[in-house]
């Protein structure tokens, strides 16, 4: 009997899911929004409210606030235990910054829920400067102005760094020039950051962004002359920050201990020239996306207490060999912050590669390969099955030469085809049986897996899956307490090849473990911590928009919705790309219609479309 421990196990939420995703009793998915307060949100009671209540179509991506200030807490927590435990003399500041998500909403939550904790945010951009300033941070509140930056951009920060904790970071050397020239301009005092270049890199997919090639950072000499510049100005007060970034998900925490025990001896040494407040131990924080704990891309091999427990220790040790004073640390861990908090709910409206539906019926007539056929398929067993496969093999080859060669026609192919299909599936089973792992039949698997189709965008909603090719747990939200007994992976609905999840968590990570589709039921799948990168990354392939966006918070125990954001209909998406909808639209319609009234019915027939969701309606293809 298939259990829910079953499927707790196949798809590894365990692993993934970080004490917020867990299957309950009923065999569907739950919500932990605040980890530890014991409140479990059935998934399917929220999608049938919705389902009924046609409040919002799916594809729906669900946000949980909660879990985003649960995230704040947890970081925040752990590096004060550390520094509790290490004794450490200096406090901590954590930063979100906005390039992992600069969604209004998700800002906002992240503000508001980090009040009590002084959660400032980091920009990289103008743009996302005056965002972070719309949103009504507490004066004290960190916001540190990292990326190249033009006149604008650093006198934006310093006008408003007055009455702000504005940082503006030097990332590269030339800098600094601008930046005392504006500063003087405006006769406005900076509070300033440096970027270390550091010698030792990250670790992972983006091992790149540190190192000595980096894009970004000030190379030891860079630094002193930096120093030396603003002691010749009498400005080396304004120095209030180091900073170093060595890369987004640090899957190993060895390269995070080798960085810091650079950083921090910069650090030392700088402190002793300059009174420096702030030491920016930048992002890198890894999220466990397939949950295997490994220094894998999808993954890292340690936990959010080891990382500030080495961050905190490194610091410390350096701090006391130097004798210098322990800096208030910052910690700008963007993703750490914002994947857990959301997931995609889509419906699956169909399948492809499915021959099932077809039967065979025997004749006379039939060329000797067909019934060669149909005798290994009756014939087969444990014992004989490889032969038997190779055998069919072979008849198929023979039936595609007689095929291109005139000799038989549509009939007859189809019906080898079918019979070639047919073999191949119990072949499987027979190789499954035997488990038989070899090359060949992992790849006759591969065959004969389904696709199933979803309703979303891939590259709308999971654009690191087609850009970088990052793993991102997909799983059933229901039905749970079921064996799923299909495999196959999941295509969206664009026209592109590429629009399709062929990479899953767990172990068998070719393919999804899926439930037969029921006629007249409808199927949901989920695709998991997408809150970091996702929201902003994502793009408009095929014209497919913005989803729908559905909040839920618990309050007294039980959930609500707290906001729902409508995602983009048609109208928008045109006149995103700069259509004019209308322009036209009066001369195709009189092309086609006739009468006023036609012409008018026409017309509300265009307009209905145009205020429609992009993506499909809640429609079931069959199966
Ligand atoms: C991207 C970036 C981050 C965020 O990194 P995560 O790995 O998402 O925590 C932090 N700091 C800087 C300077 C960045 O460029």
């Amino acid at each position: 009997m298939w259990t829910i421990d079953d499927s707790v196990n196949l798809y590894g939420v365990d692993g993934w899911g970080n004490g917020y995703f867990s299957i309950n009793g009923r065999g569907n998915l739950a919500v932990s929004p605040r980890k530890d307060a014991g409140e479990k949100i059935d998934v399917m009671e929220v999608v049938d409210r919705i389902s009924q209540s046609e409040m919002a179509s799916f594809p729906i991506l669900f946000r949980f606030p909660q879990i985003l200030e649960d995230r704040l807490k947890e970081i925040n927590g752990a590096f004060l235990a550390s520094m509790e435990e290490l004794e450490y003399q200096g406090g901590y500041r954590l930063v979100f910054p906005m390039k992992v998500n600069q969604r209004k909403e998700v800002v906002e939550y992240i503000v508001r829920g980090g009040k009590d904790l002084n959660v400032g945010l980091e920009v990289g951009t103008k743009a996302e400067l005056l965002a972070a300033l719309s949103l009504g941070l507490d004066p004290d509140a960190l916001i540190i102005c990292n990326g190249y930056k033009d006149q604008d951009y650093l006198k934006l920060a310093l006008k408003f760094g007055e009455a702000n904790n504005i940082v503006i970071v030097i990332d590269i050397f030339e800098e600094i020039f601008d930046l005392l020239r504006c500063s003087g301009e405006l006769g406005a005092k900076p509070r300033l950051g440096l970027r270390t270049k550091l010698f030792s890199r990250g670790s992972g997919r983006w091992e790149e962004s540190g190192g000595e090639l980096s894009k970004f950072g000030l190379s030891t000499a860079e630094i002193l002359e930096s120093i030396r510049i603003l002691s010749e100005k009498g400005m080396v007060d304004c120095l209030k920050m180091l900073h170093f970034h060595i890369g987004s998900q640090i899957t190993d925490i060895r390269k995070i201990k080798v960085a810091m025990n650079e950083a921090a001896r910069i650090y030392a040494k700088v402190r002793k020239v300059a009174e420096v407040e702030y030491f920016n131990v930048g992002g890198g924080l890894g999220v466990d996306y397939d949950g295997s704990k490994t220094p894998t891309p999808a993954s890292a091999n340690y936990t959010l207490q080891e990382y500030s427990n080495d961050v905190v220790y490194t610091l410390q040790r350096t701090c006391d060999e130097e004798e210098v004073s322990c800096p208030t640390i910052v910690s700008e861990s963007g993703r750490a912050i914002a994947a857990y908090h959301s997931f995609l709910a889509f419906k699956v409206i169909g399948k492809k590669n499915s021959k099932d539906g077809f039967e065979v019926t025997p004749t006379e007539d039939d060329p000797v390969q067909i019934e060669d056929m149909r005798q290994a398929l009756e014939n087969m067993d444990l014992e004989n099955y490889a032969e038997f496969y190779h055998d069919a093999l072979h008849y198929r080859e023979e039936l595609f030469d007689a095929f291109n060669l005139g000799n038989i026609g549509l009939e007859e192919r189809s019906k080898g085809d079918l019979l070639f299909w047919k073999v191949c599936q119990k072949a499987a089973s027979f190789a499954k049986a035997d488990e038989n792992d070899s090359e060949e039949f992992e790849s006759l698997k591969k065959l004969l897996s389904k696709k199933y189709i979803g309703n979303f965008s891939l590259f709308q909603s999971v654009p690191d899956m087609w850009g970088v090719q990052q793993i991102f747990p997909t799983m059933p939200l229901h039905r749970l307490d079921e064996e799923p007994t299909v495999k196959g992976t999941i295509a969206d609905i664009t026209c592109d090849s590429d629009g399709e999840i062929r990479s899953f968590a767990g172990e068998n990570s070719d393919f999804l473990a899926l439930h037969e589709l029921e006629a007249g039921e409808d199927y949901f799948l989920g695709t998991f911590l997408l809150g970091a990168y996702q929201d902003t990354l994502g793009d408009f392939h095929n014209l497919l928009g913005c989803v729908n966006e559905v909040h839920i918070t618990v309050v007294d125990g039980s959930w609500r919705i707290s906001k729902i954001v409508r995602g983009d209909a048609c109208e928008k998406l045109l006149r995103f790309f700069n259509y004019d909808p209308e322009e036209r639209l009066g001369e195709m319609i009189s092309r086609c219609c006739l009468g006023e009234a036609e012409r008018e019915k026409a017309m509300e027939a265009i307009r209905t479309a145009l205020g429609e969701y992009s993506y499909f309606k809640n429609r079931y293809l069959g199966a």
